[in-house]
C-alpha cells in the first residue's frame, strides 16, 4: 500500500505491468473528425450517464493504490466540458500519481493553458491532422487551424512539452504530412503518426500506412533514425531526423501490433472500463459506484477485469460490433 511506503505493481494475467489509465470525461467535441463522429454528430449522453469529475477522481485513487501511475485526461474533447483543468488539479494530487496529461484537440487550449499548467498538467497531446486551411476543413469540418497552432507556440513557450498527432488518410492529408513533421525541426515537440484504427466512420476511410509516411519524411528530410527516447507511456516508436530538435513517432495499431507491451485501461464517459480498445469486454464502474460499494468492492472488481485483460486486440475479428455504443473513438477516448 501507499501508506507503507510500498508502491504496489498491477500486472495482468501476461505479466503486463498496468500503470496507465485514459480518461475520457466528455463524448461531446467541437469538431466533426471525418475519422470518429458523422457529420450531423451523435446523439450526447444524458448529462446523469456521463461520469462526475468526484466519481472519476474516486477511481482513480482506487486504482493508484492499486498501480496507476500516469493518467491521460481525454475525450470527445476535454476541453469542452467545463473545469476540465479542476479535475487535472484532483487527479494530480493523488498520493501515487506521477503524471496527468491531456489529448485534445486545441481548439480551446489556448483559452485554458494557463489554468491547465496552474493545475499541474504534465504534458499535452494535440491532435492536428492538417496545417493547410482547406485539408484542415475538410477533415475536422470545423474551424481552420489558426487557432490550435497558436494554442501550440504558446504552450512551447511556456514549457509545456508537445506531441501533435496526425492521423494520415489516402486521398485527404498525405500532402501535408511533410510539413507537420516539420513542426518538430526547430522546436523539441514529437510529430507523430497514428494508423487509422477501423472504429466508427474510420471503417470508411483508408490509411497511410507508416511505411509510406516514413519514405515520404525521408524523401524530404533525409534518413530517419530509430531513437532511444522514451517519450511517455505509450506504444509510438520515435525516430530522430538530420537537424531537427524534436522527435517523429509512429503508432501502428495494426500493422506493427503494439499488445505485447500494453500499460493501459481506458476509463469511457460512460464510466465504463475497457481492458482493450478494441471489443465489448469491460466494467460498468459507473453503476458500480452509485450502488454504494465499497473501495475494496470497486478495487476486486477492477483486479478481476485485469487478470481478463486479452493478450491482443481484435480489430475485424468476432468481438467487434459496430454498434456498440462505448466503441466509437469519441467515447473510448482514443
Ligand atoms: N478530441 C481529442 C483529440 O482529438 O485529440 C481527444 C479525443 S480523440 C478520440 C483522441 C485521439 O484519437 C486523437 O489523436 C484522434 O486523432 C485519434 N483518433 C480518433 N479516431 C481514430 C481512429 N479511427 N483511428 C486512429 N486514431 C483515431
Ligand atoms: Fe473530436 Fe477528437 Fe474525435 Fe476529432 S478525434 S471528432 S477532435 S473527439
Amino acid at each position: 500500500m501507499l501508506s507503507s511506503g510500498v508502491m504496489r505493481l498491477m500486472k495482468d494475467s501476461f505479466g503486463r505491468t498496468i500503470d496507465y489509465l485514459r480518461v475520457s470525461i466528455t463524448d461531446r467535441c467541437n469538431l466533426r473528425c471525418i475519422y470518429c463522429m458523422p457529420p450531423e454528430g451523435v446523439d450526447w449522453m444524458p448529462h446523469d450517464d456521463v461520469i462526475r469529475f468526484e466519481e472519476i477522481i474516486r477511481i482513480c485513487r482506487i486504482m493508484a493504490v492499486m498501480g496507476i501511475r500516469n493518467i491521460k485526461v481525454t475525450g470527445g474533447e476535454p476541453l469542452a466540458r467545463r473545469g476540465a483543468a479542476d479535475l487535472v488539479r484532483g487527479v494530480k494530487a493523488l498520493p501515487g500519481i506521477e503524471k496527468v496529461t491531456m489529448t485534445t484537440n486545441g481548439v480551446l487550449l489556448g483559452e485554458y493553458l494557463d489554468a491547465l499548467i496552474d493545475a499541474g498538467l504534465d504534458a499535452v497531446n494535440i491532435s492536428l491532422d492538417s496545417m493547410d486551411e482547406d485539408n484542415f476543413n475538410r477533415i475536422t469540418r470545423k474551424e481552420n487551424p489558426g487557432q490550435i497552432l497558436f494554442a501550440i507556440n504558446r504552450a512551447r513557450d511556456l514549457g509545456l512539452p508537445i506531441k501533435i498527432n496526425c492521423v494520415p488518410l489516402r486521398g485527404v492529408n498525405e500532402g501535408d504530412i511533410t510539413k507537420l513533421a516539420g513542426l518538430a525541426k526547430n522546436s523539441n515537440i514529437a510529430v507523430r503518426f497514428i494508423e487509422l484504427m477501423p472504429l466508427g466512420t474510420a471503417v470508411a476511410l483508408r490509411p497511410v500506412p507508416a511505411d509510406e509516411v516514413m519514405a515520404l519524411l525521408e524523401g524530404e528530410y533525409g534518413s530517419l533514425s530509430p531513437s532511444a527516447a522514451k517519450l511517455g507511456n505509450g506504444p509510438a516508436v520515435y525516430y530522430t531526423l538530420p537537424g531537427f530538435e524534436g522527435h517523429i513517432g509512429f503508432i501502428s495499431a495494426l500493422s506493427h501490433g503494439f499488445c505485447e507491451s500494453c500499460n493501459r485501461l481506458r476509463l469511457t464517459a460512460a464510466g465504463f472500463l475497457k481492458p482493450c480498445l478494441s471489443g465489448d469486454m469491460g466494467l460498468d464502474l459507473r453503476s458500480l459506484l452509485r450502488s454504494g460499494v465499497s473501495d475494496k468492492g470497486i478495487e476486486k472488481a477492477i483486479a478481476e477485469l485485469v487478470s481478463r485483460k486479452p493478450a491482443h486486440h481484435s480489430f475485424g475479428g468476432t468481438q467487434d460490433r459496430p454498434d456498440h455504443s462505448q466503441k466509437e473513438m469519441f467515447r473510448i477516448g482514443g
